[in-house]
């Protein structure tokens, strides 16, 4: 079954290295990482997502920043060429982030002002 995904994770878990808003947030997200390989069936999104279940910024099913990040998601489906509730697998989708996106220098203008950018752009060059 696939399962959904908002766009801009797809690039949020392209730099994932353990760190996160909690414990409880980490760990949530190193399980859906791994359970991409076995179920890598993705429906993009531009809303709350498997992932966004543990966040402390999750309040009743909507981001305390939706506006915010929903501007993330949309940007990423349209660099990406896709659209919202678009049926991908989870390496054609992260073969398109990094390629259209991250390898090309865009990252930046999408979600620059994110708190975990620092860590972000301190990778982008080696993917
Ligand atoms: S800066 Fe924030 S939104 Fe952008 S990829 Fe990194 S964690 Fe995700």
């Amino acid at each position: 079954m696939s399962r959904k995904l908002r766009a801009h994770h797809g690039m949020c878990l392209s730099f994932f290295e353990g760190k996160g808003y909690s414990h409880d947030f980490t760990a949530h997200m190193q399980r859906i990482w791994e359970e991409m390989r076995e179920n890598p069936s993705l429906i993009l999104a531009a809303d709350a997502d498997i992932i966004c279940g543990q966040c402390p910024n999750l309040k009743k099913g909507i981001c305390v920043s939706q506006d915010k990040v929903e501007k993330y998601d949309r940007q990423v489906l349209d660099l990406c060429g896709l659209s919202e509730r678009e049926e991908i697998t989870w390496e054609d989708f992260s073969l398109l982030v990094k390629e259209k996106i991250i390898r090309a220098g865009r990252r930046n203008e999408i979600c620059g002002d994110c708190q975990w950018t620092e860590i972000c752009r301190s990778k982008e060059k080696k993917i």
